[in-house]
């Protein structure tokens, strides 16, 4: 594809972005890349929906501006984090859905094993933990993950999707925002099931036919595929693991660790001991 019909292409997915609600005000960015040097971004203070191609920027490697009247997005950062750590991907969408992002913000981990085209398309969704939007601090909350998913949920702000285009890099968009959305549905009405091992298996080995990569592909046997447990607890009473995942740290920036029941008791115990001694 030219580069003018690239252009053209991030403006229509401004629109679709604009459309679902998945970016307020000037909210969210988009970028494509056009080769080794230059990346395609869309600029800051413009709303996703009215997008014109010349209104679009060129950024190098280090996000310098190359081209474009307009200003270059200041989340240039967070794209070029996936772009360096991604050979494949060509394209990056980060948008506001509101029920993904509403995950981020209860610090709430999305669980696996619900949904068929979820896992097929998306596998694991981490949530990196929160930084200040902008500078290369906020860029860099991405890189644990980036080399294991294709979506990412930043905490208390939005998400970041990716792909081997910009079309499927903005269907993640809008396939975490709708399963976040049954998620939280299925909550209200009851409970959220899941599948089972051997159901898992079934689709991961579907997955991997497809031509897919999934970060359990790679894990150990002892690592769960679903870790579904985590989903309704939140990060605080969420178990350390060992797996070479994405999503387990807490958004504070600390991996949440296993309380230890013993030390809990014990001090609550010398507690009511105390009170009980000064009471006598
Ligand atoms: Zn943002």
């Amino acid at each position: 594809m030219n580069e003018y019909k690239l252009k053209e292409q991030i403006c229509e997915i401004g629109r679709r972005v604009y459309a679902k609600g998945f970016a307020a005000a000037n909210d969210g960015n988009i970028s494509v890349r056009l080769n080794d040097r230059e990346i395609l971004c869309t600029p800051t203070m413009v709303s996703k929906g009215f997008l014109k191609p010349e209104d679009l920027c060129k950024v190098d490697y280090e996000g310098k501006q190359l081209a474009g009247t307009r200003k270059r997005s200041s989340e240039i950062l967070l794209h070029l984090s996936v772009y360096k750590h991604r050979p494949d991907v060509q394209a990056v969408v980060h948008c506001h859905p509101p029920h993904a992002t509403a995950f981020g913000v209860a610090h709430e981990p999305v669980p696996k094993c619900v949904l068929p085209e979820v896992e097929v398309f998306l596998g694991e969704v981490p949530v990196a933990v929160y930084e200040t939007p902008g500078g290369q601090k906020f860029a860099d909350t991405i890189v644990p993950y980036v080399k294991d998913c294709n979506t990412i949920i930043l905490a208390n702000h939005g998400t970041v999707t990716f792909g081997p285009d910009l079309e499927k890099a903005y269907w993640n968009s809008e396939i975490i925002d709708a399963y976040c959305r049954i998620l939280i549905l299925a909550r209200q009405i009851g409970n959220v099931n899941y599948f089972t091992d051997g159901q898992t298996e079934e689709l991961l080995d579907l997955k991997k036919k497809l031509g897919y990569d999934d970060i359990r592909f790679h894990r150990g046997q002892d690592c769960e595929l679903c870790a579904h447990t985590e989903f309704g607890r939140g990060y605080t009473e969420e178990e350390a693991c060992a797996c070479p995942t994405s999503g387990k740290a807490s958004a504070n920036g600390h991996a949440a660790a296993t309380p230890d029941v013993d030390t809990l008791v014990r001090l609550v115990t010398d507690q009511v001991m105390a009170a009980l001694a000064k009471s006598v």
